[in-house]
Parts: structure tokens; C-alpha cells; sequence
């Protein structure tokens, strides 16, 4: 679902942010700017972005900083990050690999390929966030429409069993507990308690009707989708 991914803009040239900000909502996505490293890192505290757009110069400290400190957090060092830069300096740009960055542009760039990098980024590191249609088995998921079939019929889903269902489509074969569940799916900063996965997983299972095997108890650890 486009609406719920969020990419934090961390630039200070207003120009810069309003050109990107358009762009990135033209392309479906929520956006969020702020100037400097302080308060982007206040942001990424009260909601994990799904992705982050950093400059490299900016007012207080380097992006680059941000970037280190991000990637040495426990807690966020998984967040996608494109550098924006104004170096063309090869060495700069290994620099911002070296810390981490999963990719850089260099400024000024098309809003076409700004779309495209994010796209791609995005199916890499996060496919949940991706635009393409997910299929397991029977079932196809699409999140542009933001919904479910089952051997080509349309089923009803509440929001919480979709948001499930599409997180494990997107993780086939990979057993996740449920305080994972809750992480990823439910965001960092809800407090539910785990035993309210089983449930929406039991409720998911009852949409999924005969595909219901697709989700997979796994004894003392969680829940993973396997067709096997
Ligand atoms: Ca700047």
C-alpha cells in the first residue's frame, strides 16, 4: 500500500525539498521533509520512515554523520538511505557507500530518476513496500488496488490481516516471532501485546480459506508463509 510508506526528506535547500516532495507524492508516497540532521533524527525516533532521502551538506552536521549514527542504531540500522549529493567526487561517493548509504544521486537529477531509484530501493531492501503484485500459491495480492484473490476471486480482508498477509507474501519462507510481527508490522512504536498477533493470524487464516495452510505455525517461534 502506497499510503504506508512513508520517505523522510532530510535536505536544507527549499527548492530541493518542494521539487522532490512533489515528486514523491506524484508517485503515491508520503513524505516528511526536515533541514537538518537534529531533527531528522528526532523523526526517525517517533516514526520509522521506510525510506530517507539525506543530503550531504546540511546546516548542523554532515549527512554523513546521520548516516553513521543510523546504521550503528540497533533499532534503525536497516532503513533505506539514498544520499543526496552535490559531489560528483568518486571518492565521496564511496565514502557514503563505506557508511552505509544504499545508494547515492548526485544533484541535480530528473524526478524520473529520483522515482526510480526509490522504486528499486525499495523492492531491494523492503518488497512490502514495492508496488508490484505478490503471489503465493493461489493467492495474488496487489497493492496498488490493495486487494487480496484467491484463485482469481476477490476476497474481504480487514486492514490488519492485509498489512499481515502482505508482509509475509513478501518474506516467503522465513519464520518471524511475534514480537517481529508486531515490529514490523504494526510499526516500532505501538504497544499491543503479542498474543494480538495470534489473533489477526487467526483471522487472516479464515480469509485465506483454502489457501489457509499457506501460514505456517512454527512451534515455540512464530508464524512464516511457506507453500511447501
Ligand atoms: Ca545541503
Amino acid at each position: 500500500m502506497a499510503a504506508d510508506t512513508t520517505i523522510l526528506i532530510v535536505e536544507d535547500e527549499p527548492a530541493i525539498v518542494e521539487l522532490v516532495s512533489f515528486t514523491l507524492r506524484a508517485a503515491g508516497w508520503n513524505t516528511f521533509a526536515v533541514n537538518n540532521t537534529a531533527e531528522a533524527w528526532e523523526f526517525i525516533q517517533r516514526r520509522t520512515p521506510q525510506l530517507i532521502l539525506l543530503d550531504w551538506m546540511l546546516p548542523d552536521q554532515s549527512g554523513l554523520r546521520l548516516l553513521s549514527k543510523i546504521r550503528g542504531d540497533r533499532q534503525f540500522n536497516e532503513i533505506p538511505i539514498i544520499m543526496l549529493t552535490a559531489k560528483s567526487m568518486e571518492e565521496d561517493k564511496i565514502a557514503g557507500l563505506d557508511h552505509g548509504a544504499d545508494d547515492y544521486i548526485t544533484k541535480p537529477f530528473s524526478p524520473r530518476e529520483l522515482t526510480a531509484r526509490i522504486k528499486a530501493l525499495l523492492r531491494r531492501k523492503s518488497p512490502e513496500h514495492a508496488q508490484t503484485a505478490l503471489t503465493a500459491g493461489a493467492v495474488v495480492l496487489d497493492p496498488v488496488s490493495c486487494t487480496v484473490k484467491i484463485s482469481d476471486q476477490k476476497v474481504d480482508i480487514g486492514h490488519a490481516e492485509y498489512k499481515l498477509l502482505k508482509f509475509f507474501m513478501a518474506h516467503p519462507e522465513r519464520v518471524f516471532s511475534r514480537s517481529q510481527l508486531l515490529d514490523k508490522v504494526w510499526g516500532d512504536h505501538v504497544v499491543i501485546e503479542e498474543r494480538t498477533v495470534d489473533v489477526h493470524v487467526l483471522r487472516l487464516r479464515k480469509v485465506l480459506k483454502s489457501a489457509e495452510s499457506l501460514i505456517k505455525t512454527v512451534r515455540s517461534v512464530g508464524y512464516m508463509l511457506s507453500e511447501k
